[in-house]
């Protein structure tokens, strides 16, 4: 069992994540042209026909603006909640719109889409987690806050799409006005580095083998701070900088049992990563029956 999963597009300019098995894939969230969401998926290798459903985290341009054209020309359920629709300004084909609720699952082929609300600013967020078998993986951007279900699901998952929104130095000293600086870290925005890093230290698992640090700020932070930051604590777990002008490469998750195989697929296919054309690294978790054949 395995789930393929890039970021095509992560931050306030644009976010859309791609979680998929050999058969099925869904898209969470579409925030960037239908456009460009081709592109990116024709240069990871993606077949955009395996897509089967979009699902909406919130009612945020960011992670809307471009769902109507990909629902209408590609003929893509809508999976949204009655109060995001409500309150989103989108329009799209009524036959098209599925909802779903808290806490109970989505099944679309093999993956299954579990939602769970979350603390922001919109009228009903919601995270997920998409697993395919025993492999989770979770997308939690504009949190606002860690709260138990967050720590809950991050406990379980073998890769997250982690928010890290801002430096709170950076934030506090930079030239946003007082209100905006409060709406960001007041508890209903987005979390920081550090939040994150907290989060990361102190609940990720042996599971967790790739962490997606997501959304990050373009005035109030740097992908070169995140990186920096989460890789003196990354042990056995793999860090990516999701970028706000590039998909990621594409990373098949595996269940982490006594072996885990990673790699980059297709390097080839993301020229923006050549430093990852020779990654292959093969990770062996001793187990307590291994301990007691060979010691
Ligand atoms: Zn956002
Ligand atoms: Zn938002």
């Amino acid at each position: 069992m395995s789930l393929f999963v890039a970021s095509l597009n992560s931050g306030s300019n644009g976010n859309c994540y791609y979680v998929g098995n050999d058969d099925e894939a869904i898209l969470i969230d579409a925030g960037i042209s239908c456009r460009e969401t081709e592109t990116r998926l024709k240069r990871l290798g993606l077949d955009i026909h395996k897509i089967k459903a979009i699902f909406i985290s919130h009612e945020h341009a960011d992670h809307i603006s471009g769902v109507c054209v990909l629902v209408k020309k590609y003929n893509l359920p809508l999976y949204i909640t009655p109060r995001t629709l409500q309150n989103s300004n989108i329009l799209p084909c009524p036959e098209m719109i599925r909802n779903f609720d808290n806490a109970i699952p989505v099944v679309i082929g093999n993956l299954r889409i579990l939602a769970f609300q979350k603390l922001h600013d919109a009228a009903d967020p919601h995270s997920f987690v998409v697993s395919n078998g025993n492999v989770f993986v979770g997308v939690f951007t504009d949190i606002g806050a860690v709260c138990p279900q967050v720590i809950h699901h991050f406990k379980s998952c073998n890769a997250v799409f982690l928010e890290s929104n801002y430096d709170e130095e950076m934030l506090e000293t930079g030239h946003y006005p007082y209100h905006l600086k409060k709406r960001i870290s007041g508890g209903k925005g987005h979390i920081s580095n550090r939040e994150a890093f907290n989060l990361f230290k102190e609940y990720k698992s042996k599971t967790l083998s790739h962490l997606f640090l997501s959304h990050l700020s373009n005035e109030n932070n740097s992908p070169a701070l995140v990186e920096k930051l989460f890789e003196k604590a990354a042990g056995e777990t793999e860090i990516i900088i999701a970028s706000r002008f590039k998909e990621t490469a594409l990373y098949n998750i595996k269940s982490a049992e006594t072996t885990t195989i990673t790699e980059v697929l297709r390097p080839e296919m993301a020229p923006y990563f050549p430093i990852k054309k020779s990654v292959r690294r093969i990770k062996v978790f001793k187990n307590e029956f291994q301990l007691s054949l060979f010691e």
